[in-house]
């Protein structure tokens, strides 16, 4: 595992939170100053966190359109914990989580990410005369049903211009830490941010969220006779939640292109499953990496189950060598296109809808 960094900011006078008697069990929210902060007509909060949405609510691209009339849960930020250089793991939860359905690591939701300045009611309230805010697609890396808790694992891929965010290494946050938490800022990562990537970086104990979904897991072939995953670090949460699951007697090839050599994680994977890591320093451009990769690797005998997710066109021309050139089955695999250089989400939802990509 590699150097586990972490920092927040102490929350702003003023901004908008969910107060800890909004959570409950075992996930009280540190760092809402004096709990007051979000008094929401209790009819809307019911209305979000208590009504079981549809799980085919937050299916890739078309659940956006579905889901626009509908309320998402409203989660908080448990606590925010920087798993390697680029890649940052919230914790979400709360009563927002009450009817959720169990076992969802591996399963799709879709982030709503409010506008800093609102609280929940206004955000609410928003969506109910029909504005959608900024949604994007994460994927459950850890659920724990018990303390209703799900963490998201973030790839980071920028930050606001001329902000600074804070990255290295400082005290945990959580429950425990309240709110003088670390007042380091640190280094940039260059590059164009997303609005759910810098939401993440910002995050702080008490903030609020929307979420629809969850959809469904991905790798579903889980009796192949050897197995092989290609994945970026925004399809790494996805695909390490199905090594998580498969026979631990199943063997294969895993394969992960990360940003940085300290962005390797530990992922419990079956001993037989071979995990390779390559490091591309410049994930917004072209790389032909997991391709080569693949090409180069001993075909096992017997019928494989595939995953394959990442960025647009990595993943185009793994589906034409996988699917064509290696005759696999639709059914034995999964493939999917997670995000396209130089588009945001909406556009490449718009693409992937167009071209049935
Ligand atoms: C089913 C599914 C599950 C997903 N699960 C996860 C997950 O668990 N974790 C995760 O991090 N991502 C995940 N993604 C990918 C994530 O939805 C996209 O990366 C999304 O574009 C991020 O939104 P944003 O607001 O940060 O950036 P956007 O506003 O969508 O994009 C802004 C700019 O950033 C670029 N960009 C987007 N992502 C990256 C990247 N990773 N590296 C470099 N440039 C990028 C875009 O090309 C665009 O130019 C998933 C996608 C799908 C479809």
């Amino acid at each position: 595992m590699t150097d586990k960094t972490r920092a927040v900011s102490p929350r702003p006078e003023g901004r908008p939170a969910v107060s800890a008697g909004q959570t409950d069990g075992g996930s009280a929210v540190s760092g809402t100053g004096t709990g007051e902060g979000w008094n929401a007509p209790k009819t809307l909060m019911e209305k979000a966190s208590l009504r079981p949405l549809p799980t085919g609510a937050a299916n890739d691209g078309a659940g956006a359109e579905r889901s626009k009339s509908k309320l998402p849960r409203i989660l908080s930020v448990i606590s925010r914990h920087q798993l390697s250089p680029h890649m940052l793991r919230v914790t979400l939860g709360g009563e927002g989580l009450r009817n959720f359905p169990e076992s969802q690591e591996g399963a799709h939701v879709k982030l709503l990410i409010p506008e800093p300045e609102i609280d929940p009611a206004g955000f609410l309230s928003q969506i109910e005369q029909g504005q959608r805010p900024v949604m994007r697609t994460y994927t459950i890396r850890h659920h724990r049903p018990d303390l209703r808790e799900i963490d998201i694992d973030f790839a980071l891929h920028g930050h606001e211009p001329g902000e600074e965010v804070g990255l290295k290494a400082g005290p945990e946050s959580g429950p425990e830490s309240g709110p003088e938490i670390n007042s380091q800022v640190g280094q940039k990562i260059e590059g164009s941010g997303g609005p759910a990537s810098n939401w993440a970086q910002r995050a702080i104990p008490g903030d609020f969220i929307g979420l629809f979904g969850p959809g469904p897991k991905k790798m579903t072939f889980l009796t192949a006779d050897w197995f092989l995953l290609a994945a970026d670090m925004t399809a790494i949460p996805a695909a390490a939640a199905a090594l998580e699951e498969i026979p631990r007697d199943a063997v294969g090839t895993a394969v992960f292109e990360i940003t940085s050599e300290e962005d390797r994680q530990e992922i419990d994977a079956p001993e037989g499953i071979d995990i390779h890591w390559l490091v591309n320093p410049s994930p917004e451009k072209p790389s032909r990496e997991q391709s080569r990769f693949i090409r180069s690797i001993r075909w096992r005998p017997g019928r494989p189950s595939i995953f394959v997710a990442g960025e647009a066109s990595v993943v185009k021309e793994l589906r034409v060598h996988l699917l064509q050139e290696r005759g696999i089955p639709r059914e034995d695999s999964y493939v999917s296109a997670y995000w396209k250089i130089g588009v945001n989400e909406d556009t490449h939802q718009k693409i992937k809808r167009a071209t049935a990509e």
